[in-house]
């Protein structure tokens, strides 16, 4: 399991189950990965250190998406139907097929369902 995975697990547990940790876990975790950090940049891990930061953030895009939010902003998404004229294009006929995108009213982020 990918470090990052471990922390992002760590984080969500305890965002997910306030009632079961202590009032400095979350800064403890925080304090943690910042120490393992900075370690890594002092060993010259920059490749694993990459790896771990891009896992935590894929980690909380999809968790974003999958609220219906920004992966990006963490702005709530709004849902656009669009004629789609793309698929349709080579049997010869008119744009009917509506598709849906949600799209982020913040920062322009799309998606294509
Ligand atoms: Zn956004």
């Amino acid at each position: 399991m990918n470090k990052g995975n471990i922390y992002f697990n760590e984080f969500k547990d305890i965002f997910n189950n306030p009632e079961m940790y202590l009032e400095d876990d979350g800064l403890n975790l925080l304090y943690e990965f910042v120490t393992d950090s900075l370690n890594m940049l002092q060993q010259n891990q920059k490749r694993e250190l990459k790896r771990i930061l891009q896992r935590i953030e894929t980690e909380i895009e999809v968790r974003r998406l999958n609220n219906d939010k920004c992966p990006k902003c963490n702005e709530e998404l709004i849902v656009l139907t669009e004629k789609d004229c793309e698929m349709l294009e080579h049997f010869g006929t008119e744009c009917r097929q509506l598709i849906s995108i949600r799209k982020c009213p913040n920062c322009g982020w799309k998606y294509d369902d």
